[in-house]
């Protein structure tokens, strides 16, 4: 397989061969025409196996950057990560003219008050600080029609579950969830059963 076999906006393959990818990775095969498709994904996946090219290219490819609204949530158990996945994304869609935001916990609310005043298509977050903007009415999720949970295990530790169940009831009903955890314990099974729509498995 080539990344030119997935039809992408000629802007975002110019952003992946920048990158210096030439060809998918087992898991990136596996993903992008699927998650291309609209259907929701639960794939095992470790990290180094390129797992976040894997969900940031078709999620780049479905932003309508025209459109003024965050239509894309990456959730993420720390900042680091945070940090990590949208630098990811920025070099990825550099050439998109997609605006990317990074909140987390830990750093100033009235900055992402300030940022959330201009326009934001994709935001990615750790739950409670993207929850409290949400609540606040601060973020409008309600045309956020694409949600990633990598490392899903952790964000789905007993701790968390709340926050991640309470931010799913603010998207759209028609959402997509693209799930990636390393593990699979029971917090990620029940949230399968109760949120995922006949997901397509990944198992690499
Ligand atoms: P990840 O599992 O997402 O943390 O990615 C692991 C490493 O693989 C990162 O350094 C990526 O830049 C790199 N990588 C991801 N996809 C590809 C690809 N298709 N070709 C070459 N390197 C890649």
């Amino acid at each position: 397989n080539e990344f030119e076999d997935y039809l992408l906006k000629r802007e975002l393959l110019a952003g992946i061969y920048e990158k210096g990818f030439e060809k998918p990775s087992p898991i990136q095969e596996e993903s992008i025409p699927i998650a291309l498709t609209g259907r929701d994904i639960l794939a095992r996946a470790k990290n180094g196996t390129g797992k976040t090219a894997a969900f940031s290219i078709p999620v780049l490819e479905k932003i309508d950057a025209s459109r003024e609204e965050i239509q894309a949530l990456i959730l993420v158990p720390t900042r680091e990560l945070a940090l990590q996945t949208s630098q990811v994304c920025k070099e990825l869609g550099k050439h998109m003219g997609v605006e990317i935001m990074v909140t987390t916990g830990g750093t100033s609310l009235r900055d992402d008050i300030v940022r959330l005043g201009s326009p934001v298509h994709m935001v990615v977050a750790t739950p409670g600080r993207i929850l409290d903007l949400s609540s606040k009415g601060v973020a409008n999720l309600s045309n956020c029609r694409v949600l990633v949970m990598d490392e899903a295990d952790k964000l789905l530790s007993p701790e968390f579950q709340p926050v991640i169940e309470d931010l799913i009831r603010q998207l759209p009903k028609d959402r997509q969830i693209l799930l990636y955890s390393a593990t699979f314990p029971v917090g990620v099974k029940q949230f399968k059963d109760k949120f995922l729509k006949k997901p397509y498995i990944i198992n690499l």
